[in-house]
């Protein structure tokens, strides 16, 4: 933070004013009271910050990859030393309860830790020909690198994006959500504070269709990584595709969360009270929006959860209630808006349905119930603490209506049939599976979609495959 609130960007190791003079003021959505200020980062501001990167991408690539996970440690001890006050700026900023921020703080420190163990295990293979042969692999970085960061979840998308990106030799432009862009910064800071050559890792605020676009189709990118909605994620899409630039989308979801008779139903409420409600007030892509449960438990499944939901404490994260706000006026619009269109398509809410008459964008955890599964409710990503509860009658419907939607991000199963659960993760068309808890799996598990929600992994190894290319290497060696 340079004084009051007042942030630069970060480019070429060190803090920087913008091109141009025009701001961004961050508000906190539990008061709608201004909170910092940062840069509205122009083209012009991209064009540096991807020039700063190609300057110093040499000497980062080809530095000893044992150095690099180094450095990479020492980013994730440098977060973890400043664990308090970055979960206090990122609930200030995004809402979301302090306790889920620390979470989410820890959760970016474990990502530079595991790729700081990755950096030096980067390797190709050799390949068997014929006698007069020898055959490599060599295992490269793409080279200059984008990751455009939504706002849900700010610091840890960073980690999860930029760790891997880093560990296997590229350098970084990074442009947050002009919701939540005050982490991000701070991340930049410290890995200049741990010794980080300058340059490697750039931080460019600004709005996404001038900033984030920009950075999406620069010419001089040669990979970008983007999480985010389905419509923006089109858009960074094509922009990458003008300039061939490889490219990876995590976008939305609507994940089923389905229920057995059989299943141990505690387990099963807390699921999905955590996959919808409990976790930034279900603003996930991989929140459990759309439950379904067996007919024969529908009643008193529900019944409990409406119990559950009501006793759920909503307030200023900085409180670390249950629920926080929403991150902002545009997207408690959304959510409010959801709620009407839920009351047309089912009826009144079983729970919840009403926005908190305070400042703040505060909704109430709701559950609209019998809600039919073309239902826009049941579709749509709604992006907060809203659930569909869609009933079925069988294993054969309930796998049908878990498929029966665009996306293709998470799902979950809730049963002590093993066979089931395997069945379940066979036929689903999801990139992850969750069997008896909600959010299963961390930082190793490999992450990202299917169908509308996306391609390409991050998270585990296999997000080094996200931001590495095979050069083959063939040598005729008897001549
Ligand atoms: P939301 O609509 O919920 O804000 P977005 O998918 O639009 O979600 O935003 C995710 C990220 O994408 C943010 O960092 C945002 O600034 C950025 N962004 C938005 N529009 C564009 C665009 N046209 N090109 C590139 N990035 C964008």
């Amino acid at each position: 933070m340079i004084d009051d609130g007042k942030y630069e960007l970060f480019v070429g190791g060190e803090f920087v004013p913008a091109e141009g003079s025009e701001t961004i003021t961050t508000t906190n959505p539990a008061t709608e009271e201004r909170l910092a200020e940062v840069p509205a980062g122009t083209a012009g501001d991209v064009d540096r910050a991807v020039a700063t990167a190609t300057d110093a991408l040499d000497d980062w690539r080809l530095l000893d990859p044992a150095e690099r996970g180094r450095l990479l440690h020492a980013l994730a001890d440098a977060i973890r030393d400043e664990r308090d006050r970055l979960a206090r700026i990122e609930t200030l900023d995004n809402g979301k309860p302090l306790s889920q921020a620390r979470r989410d703080v820890d959760g970016a420190a474990r990502y530079f830790e595991y790729y700081a163990g990755v950096a030096d295990k980067v390797q190709g293979e050799s390949i068997p020909l014929s006698a007069e042969y020898v055959d490599y692999t060599l295992r490269e970085p793409l080279g200059v690198t984008g990751q455009i960061i939504p706002w849900n979840l700010p610091i840890n998308i960073l980690g999860r994006s930029v760790a891997p990106a880093l560990a296997s030799g590229n350098v970084s432009v990074v442009k947050p959500a002009e919701q939540t862009p005050l982490t991000a910064l701070e991340v930049a800071r410290l890995a200049d504070d741990v010794g980080f050559p300058p340059g490697v890792l750039n931080v460019v605020t600004g709005y996404g269709p001038e900033a984030g676009a920009a950075l999406a189709g620069h010419p001089d990118l040669d990979g970008i990584s983007f999480t985010g909605s389905v419509p923006t994620g089109r858009e960074v899409g094509t922009a990458a595709v003008e300039n061939i630039t490889h490219v990876h989308l995590e976008l939305g979801g609507k994940s089923p969360n389905v229920v057995f008779p059989d299943a141990d139903l505690e387990a099963a409420l807390d699921g999905t009270v955590t996959g919808i409600f409990a976790t930034n007030a279900g603003q996930v892509c991989s929140a459990g929006s759309r439950l379904l449960v067996h007919e024969d438990v529908h009643a008193e499944f529900v019944d409990r959860l409406a119990g559950r939901a009501a006793d759920l404490t909503v307030g200023p994260g900085i409180e670390d209630p249950d629920v926080g706000p929403l991150v902002s006026a545009e997207q408690f619009e959304k959510v409010t808006r959801y709620l009407d269109v839920g009351r047309e398509e089912a009826g009144e809410p079983v729970v919840g349905g009403e926005a908190l008459d305070r400042p703040g964008y505060f909704v109430e955890p709701t559950v609209f119930d019998d809600v039919a599964n073309e239902a826009r409710i049941a579709q749509e990503e709604i992006f907060g603490p809203v659930l569909s509860v869609i009933p079925f009658a069988d294993e054969t419907e309930a796998f049908e209506l878990a498929n029966a939607v665009d996306y293709g991000l998470v799902a979950g199963i809730f049963t002590s049939d093993v066979g089931r659960a395997h069945r379940f993760a066979r036929e689903v068309e999801a990139g992850q599976v969750y069997v008896n808890e909600w959010f299963a799996g961390g930082v190793e598990t490999p992450f990202g979609g299917r169908k509308r929600s996306g391609f390409g992994r991050e998270k585990g190894l296999e997000a080094i495959d996200s931001y590495t290319t095979t050069k083959n290497v063939c040598l005729r060696i008897d001549r």
